[in-house]
């Protein structure tokens, strides 16, 4: 098994990766379908199901669907681009992709939500088609986005997950245990064994030039989170906070006015500005998702900028810690709140948060693997039920509270040497069965919760 850092850490845009990126890269795949082919298609259409349709329009799936048909990729995506893309479709009715003649698509007729039961292998579907000159479908892919910006046609679903199909890697961990144990008879880190096996796909310069643009991209997105104020789109009125909390954070400081648990505040600061970034569908980078961006970053600075002896050398090192356990999670597990509610997304955040941040502490890979267990654990049950379908609230906050469990989970983890009850495979099992057994409206459709119980929503 092995799932790249690159992966789990993906430069993409708002405010979602299973309902934003996933559905942009889905139309991307079925472009490059029809660039093989060997016909030239007319027309292309585009259907949502499951909660792509529930939740679609609050989390800008309509709208990320027409750019991926236009050819617009979330790696390279620019807004100011996308925009004037949308307006043309709009009035043309036409896409035009590079590497493939205009092709006619009407958003308002070719773009359908179906709000039936969602398709067969996921609770993300969307089927794509390319149509003749008459009408007629002559090409049809069905994909799942399953969570991260992953996205799988129906056969590559049905072929089951372990579908890498590289070169084998040498430290080929697929559970906590394994990986514990391949730390002990190598003697290596959590980090230094992800690294080798990162280094043996992609080399040494690729790894270290693409993690620090990671780290370059959450920490550019916290800044500008924390640079901006008003209202999040989507018609809920939410106001933007993480400038304001920011401001009163650099007022008091050197006053001896704040109470201690301020340092609360600061990783919550962190972590809303990433996500008011989401929400207004700035760029981001999952962590694993869009929805849970903002806990590994927050965690990273509140590291830098609070914690002695921090290093930024050392971030490659909590980042590859934190993409081998949440590689763990995805691969046993879901990180998508489609499939297993919010503890697939910011519990899982948190237990890549708190894994990394117990590695640059100087934790062992006992320790790393506790602190990632006690974090996952303590958002088991934990639903997704975003209110009016927005990935804001209960969203933005949440970030905030992950990240400080993250970093109570690594410190708490730091003051034993490791042994504990509960394994973090156990815990990640636990998650998954719980997740199953979740009724859907706790998972990503907006139909229990907050979502219902908000006046006015
Ligand atoms: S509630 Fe959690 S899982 Fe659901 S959209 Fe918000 S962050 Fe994602």
């Amino acid at each position: 098994m092995f799932l790249s850092v690159f992966e789990m850490f993906k430069v993409g845009i708002g405010p979602s990766s299973s309902h934003t990126m996933g559905p942009m890269m889905a139309a991307a795949r079925f472009l490059d379908l029809l660039r093989a082919a060997p016909f030239a298609a007319h027309g292309v259409k585009a259907s949502l199901h499951g909660s792509l349709a529930f939740t679609g329009v609050g989390h800008a799936t309509d709208r990320a669907t027409v750019l991926g048909l236009a050819g617009f990729v979330p790696d390279t995506y620019d807004h100011t681009h996308a925009e004037a893309a949308l307006e043309q479709i709009r009035d043309t009715c036409r896409v035009a992709p590079t590497g493939l003649p205009e092709l006619v698509f009407d958003p308002r007729t070719d773009l359908v939500f179906e709000f039936g039961a969602a398709l067969p292998g996921h609770a993300n579907g969307m089927i794509l088609k390319a149509t003749d000159a008459q009408g007629d479908v002559i090409l049809q892919e069905t994909y799942y986005s399953v969570g991260g910006g992953f996205v799988l046609t129906e056969g590559e679903l049905a072929a089951g997950k372990d579908t890498d199909e590289g070169a084998p890697v040498p430290y080929p961990f697929k559970t906590a245990t394994e990986m514990l144990e391949m730390a002990r008879t190598s003697g290596h880190s959590i980090a230094a064994m992800k690294r080798a096996n990162e280094v043996s796909r992609g080399g040494s310069d690729t790894l270290d030039k693409g993690v620090a643009r990671i780290w370059q991209v959450m920490n550019d997105c916290i800044d500008r989170g924390m640079a901006h104020d008003g209202i999040l789109p989507g018609g809920l009125g939410v106001k933007r906070r993480a400038r304001n909390i920011h401001d009163q954070l650099i007022a008091e400081r050197g006053m001896n006015l704040a109470p201690p648990h301020t340092i609360n505040d600061w990783m919550s600061v962190y972590a809303m500005a990433v996500n008011e970034e989401n929400a207004a569908g700035g760029q981001v980078v999952t962590a694993p998702t869009n929805g849970a961006a903002g806990v590994v970053p927050a965690v990273i600075r509140y590291w830098l900028d609070h914690v002695p002896g921090s290093s930024r050398a050392r971030i490659p090192e909590f980042l590859l810690t934190a993409a081998a356990i949440g590689g763990l999670v995805k691969y046993n597990a879901s990180i998508s709140g489609a499939e297993a509610g919010c503890q697939a997304e910011v519990g899982s955040a948190a237990a890549m948060a708190a894994a990394g941040l117990c590695a640059v502490m100087g934790g062992t890979p006992e320790q790393v693997e506790n602190a990632a267990e006690i974090a996952l654990e303590h958002h088991l049950g934990m639903t997704c039920d975003p209110v009016k379908g927005l990935v804001q609230v209960p969203c933005i906050e949440r970030n905030g509270l992950g990240a400080i469990k993250a970093v109570s989970a690594a410190s708490l983890s730091l003051r034993g040497d490791g042994t504990h009850l509960v394994p973090l495979d156990a815990c990640i099992e636990t998650m998954r069965q719980t997740g199953h057994d979740m009724s859907e409206k706790y998972k990503e459709t907006s139909l229990g919760g907050l979502a219902v119980n908000v006046p006015n929503c």
